[in-house]
């Protein structure tokens, strides 16, 4: 057997570990389920517990796999959550463009994310932007964005709008992130 030394196989799939976070009904798994499927679902499914989706990608000739939690959302519950942020590589935290609390909560997200998940890569993701918002996001989403080193999004899980871009960002991040060698 060679070793030919450079770097790793064609074929070997890199898997990363990453969250969708976020209160109550803001879209966390509309938006896995436009993503992996390019469907999307009006009724509204609590989600029970934690359910894991895999979704395959080519980044710049590389094959990642995507394992996505959807992680139920309850700011309340997150204590005993944390085990499930361990090992992840990058999260979305998601708010309703719709529901001013729901922006309120985004910090208490990451930070609870960040403790377990500590160098994993941020998106904030401002959803449901095919309805009218009732709030004056854009500014203070920057802002938070500012303080995590994070990029943010203006997504709609219903039309579909920037789902894919949202996803395609968070591994080229999270690739850019692990090959500095952190
Ligand atoms: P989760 O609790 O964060 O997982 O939220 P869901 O994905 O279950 O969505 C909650 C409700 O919002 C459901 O009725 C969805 O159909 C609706 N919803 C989710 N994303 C969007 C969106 O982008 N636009 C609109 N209009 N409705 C959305
Ligand atoms: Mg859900």
């Amino acid at each position: 057997m060679t070793n030919r030394g450079i770097g790793l196989p064609a074929n070997s799939r890199i898997l990363k570990k990453i969250c969708v976070l976020g209160d109550f009904a803001v879209g966390k798994t509309s938006m896995i389920r436009r993503y992996v499927l390019d469907e999307f679902d009006d009724r509204y499914i609590t989600t029970l517990g934690t359910k894991i989706t895999k979704k395959n990608m080519n980044l710049e000739g590389r094959d990642l796999t995507f394992q996505i939690w959807d992680i139920v959302g309850n700011i309340k519950f997150t204590k005993i959550q944390g085990q499930y942020y361990q090992g992840s590589d990058g999260a979305f935290i998601i708010f309703d463009v719709t529901r001013r609390d729901t922006f309120d909560n985004v910090s208490k997200w990451a930070d609870m994310f960040l403790e377990v998940a500590k160098g994993a890569r941020l998106i904030f993701i401002a959803n449901k932007v095919d309805l009218d918002s009732t709030f004056d996001f854009e500014a203070m989403m920057e802002d938070v964005a500012k303080r995590y080193n994070a990029a943010t999004f203006r997504t709609s899980a219903k039309t579909g709008a920037q789902v894919e871009d949202a996803f395609k960002t968070l591994g080229e991040r999270i690739l850019a992130h692990k090959s500095k060698g952190t």
